[in-house]
């Protein structure tokens, strides 16, 4: 029997699969894939780096470094525009890294729904979207040729239906994409948006899910969730990638301690995170209500925080925001 069986070998379980296998537990990884390849925006804020150096955890490839941001409304009007110093963002080879954290380690290939069947002592379940509680949107990724994105991000914000499509330096091509609420086939009005900006022809089309108002569900059981599936997402432009790394290495110490209760340990200390997601969850339902409009009323530091993947040390509290969307 193992230590620890994995299910889901994206980020989230790769690292804890990883972090456990350098202190010597018997881990089993199972996912549906034989390589990594789910579609996504890849970029993360540029502290990513120094968490995983701190994990003593394998680095992305970073292919473009990213300091200027721009947001604009459907219409193509720019809206907001924030610039940097020095990068706040780092565009990745996402599935490059993950196949990298999955090596070495023991990978069965398999589609599991019933986790509570498997026999092991401790049972993680790290399914990403496929296993979060929420609202799941269809996203859709692609490349186009150009290097008139590098170090530059460029945000469209649609209000109806309500959703966003993005355009991301990638090197010596761009990441594209978009996802809507309620939409799901959402790449033709994705390409509708980007041609204003110059995007015409993009390969590579790819879609996955994304959890939006993602509701925590940290562990069941003998299960305990991680990434993704446990909610740990940002409905704000759904930045998961973060947070998937943050809750592995957590639930990874969690498990090497060997307290009475991981799950509380784990839970404990993940506060953070929970607090990021609740807030993150509220401040979606005012850029719903709002649109694109809401960027020109938040301030400069807001901006530093969020796309810094700092949103909970906002002044912002969760009660505050409570009464504003009630207002
Ligand atoms: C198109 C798109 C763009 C995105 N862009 C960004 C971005 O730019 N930056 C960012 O930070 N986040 C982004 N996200 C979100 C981010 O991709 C995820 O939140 C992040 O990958 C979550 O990591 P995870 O390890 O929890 O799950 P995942 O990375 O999704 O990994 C889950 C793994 O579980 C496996 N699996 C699923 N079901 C089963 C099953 N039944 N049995 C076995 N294995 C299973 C999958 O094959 C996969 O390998 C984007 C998402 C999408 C869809």
């Amino acid at each position: 029997m193992h230590d620890v069986v994995i299910v889901g070998a994206g980020v989230a379980g790769s690292i804890v699969g990883r972090l456990l296998g350098r202190h010597g537990f018997n881990v089993r990884l199972v996912d549906m894939t034989p390589a990594y390849t789910k579609p996504c925006g890849e970029v993360v804020p540029t502290s990513l780096i120094g968490m995983l150096s701190k994990a003593r955890l394998e680095h992305p490839s970073v292919v473009d470094k990213i300091n200027f941001f721009q947001f604009y409304d459907a219409g193509g009007r720019l809206v907001r525009e924030v610039g940097f110093n020095t990068p706040v963002w780092h565009s990745i080879d996402k599935s490059g890294w993950v196949n990298n954290l999955r090596e070495g380690m023991e990978l069965a290939r398999g589609a599991v729904k019933d986790l509570g069947s498997i026999k092991a002592r401790i049972v993680v379940d790290a399914r990403g979207p496929f296993a979060s509680r929420g609202l799941k949107v269809v996203v859709w990724r692609g490349y186009a040729r150009t290097r008139d994105f590098e170090g530059r991000a460029a945000i469209i914000l649609s209000r109806n239906p309500f959703g966003i499509a993005w355009i991301f330096g990638h090197g010596d091509e761009a990441n594209v994409g978009g996802g809507f609420l309620g939409i799901g086939e959402p790449r033709r009005l994705s390409m509708r948006l980007l041609q204003r900006h110059g995007v015409t022809r993009v390969e590579g089309d790819a879609y996955s899910l994304v959890t939006l108002y993602p509701r925590l569900s940290l562990g069941q059981g003998s299960v305990i969730r991680v990434g993704e599936a446990a909610g740990f997402v940002q409905s704000l432009g759904g930045e998961g990638i973060r947070p998937a790394v943050e809750s592995a290495i957590e639930l990874a110490r969690a498990i090497v301690d060997g307290g009475e209760d991981i799950l509380q340990a784990y839970t404990a200390a993940t506060r953070g995170l929970q607090v990021e997601v609740r807030l993150a969850n509220l401040l979606l339902d005012l850029s719903r209500a709002l649109g694109a409009k809401i960027l020109g009323y938040v301030e400069r530091g807001f901006f530093d925080l969020w796309l810094r993947g700092r949103l909970r040390e906002s002044r912002l509290t969760l009660s505050r925001l409570a009464v504003l969307r009630g207002a």
